[in-house]
């Protein structure tokens, strides 16, 4: 990391810049209202620091020894957003502000009809955004893939339905993209890419994604440790989209409790991360339980846990759903759910204060 002088003229800066990629490595710069500071992005053995802090406008120049440095809090206090909450602007809404911001719809879009009936029904509910699958990520081949498997036409189709029916409802869209392959055309229709559990690692899907500029919602795989979810999420920032929004969906449980939830929603990650990096962090109850029986009071306790928001699947008529239908709300159930999580983000704020 660089820290330029406050008084840094923009030629010093850029000398800086061209001194970074003489190494071999890019520059991630963040210009703040008093002083600019410099990530390096690559391996910075290669760097010369004691040189670096020789140079005219420069401050200091040091090594910050953690894997993902451009969304760590530690490198956020020198640069631009500085204490102040970072928010991840998407339309008029922000994610990461004082407000918990919930996401709803059904696990896939299965037609327009059943669409834009549940949009209708979580808008009601109090969901500022609309998720449906289109590319679904499924463990059998047997098993119904999402109507974007049926080819580009049947895709787009589906992706239509899905802005059109958050512009309908007023609601920023978010849905999946499984592969790279997808990116360009996804990014076409939604508000939000989501990159899924299965494709925590995939890196070059996420440097295909952070360069579309669109928000990402990046989920947690279900085996990562929080240094490797973070580390993985480097690759985005590292492009330079830090537009990013982490969701925790839960972790492989363990011994018996393997037959009661379908993964372990990890409560604790949720202010631990919050802890290392200042990118917002929301929670999935959904597919951490895969219980709807338990989305209430895990989407309560998620929200106690300090997350910027929830994603809840939900159905007018869960029993009907081609995929997760055991884990699905519906929208009264959801309605129920969000009065509950305000009640509880409200009364934790007080307490702070
Ligand atoms: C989803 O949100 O549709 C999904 C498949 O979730 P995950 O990637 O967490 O399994
Ligand atoms: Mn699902």
């Amino acid at each position: 990391m660089i820290i330029m002088q406050t008084d840094a003229t923009p030629e010093e800066i850029a000398q800086v810049i061209k001194e970074v990629k003489k190494y071999g490595l890019r520059a991630d710069v963040s210009r703040g209202a008093y002083r600019t500071v410099i990530g390096l992005v690559g391996d910075e053995t290669k760097m010369p620091f004691d040189h670096l802090a020789t140079l005219p406008g420069v401050k200091e120049a040091f090594m910050i020894d953690t894997p993902y440095k451009l969304i760590s809090r530690e490198y956020n206090n020198f640069s631009e957003t500085g204490e102040r909450p970072f928010v991840v602007k998407v339309g008029n809404i922000e994610i990461g502000g004082d407000e918990p911001i919930y996401m709803a719809g059904p696990c896939a879009v299965e037609s327009k009809e059943q669409l834009f009936k549940i949009a209708e029904g979580v808008k009601k509910a109090g969901a500022h955004i609309l998720r449906g699958g289109v590319f679904k990520p499924r463990t059998s081949v047997h098993s119904f893939q999402g109507l974007g498997a049926g080819g580009e036409e049947e895709a787009r189709e589906a992706l239509d339905w899905l802005r059109a029916a958050g512009k309908k409802f007023e609601m920023p869209v978010v849905t999946e993209i499984r592969g790279e392959t997808q990116v360009d055309l996804v990014a076409e229709y939604v508000d939000i890419l989501q990159i899924g559990a299965r494709n925590m690692y995939d890196q070059d899907l996420l440097v295909k994604a952070a360069n579309t500029g669109k928000p990402i919602m990046y989920k947690r795989h279900f085996g990562a440790g929080i240094e490797e979810f973070l580390s993985f999420c480097e690759y985005i920032a590292a492009e330079g989209n830090k537009d990013i929004i982490l969701c925790e969906r839960g972790i492989l449980p363990v011994g018996k409790g393997k037959g009661y939830t379908r993964y372990t929603l990890d409560l604790s990650a949720i202010p631990a991360i919050q802890k290392e990096t200042f990118l917002p962090i929301m929670a999935d109850p959904s597919h951490a339980t895969g219980r709807r029986d338990l989305i209430f009071s895990m989407s309560c306790a998620a929200i106690a846990a300090g997350a910027c928001g929830l994603m809840i699947e939900t159905h007018y008529n869960p029993s009907e759903a081609l995929v997760d239908g055991q884990q699905m709300i519906t929208p009264d159930e959801l309605k129920d759910t969000i009065d509950a999580c305000q009640k509880v983000h409200k009364a934790i704020r007080l307490s702070k204060n």
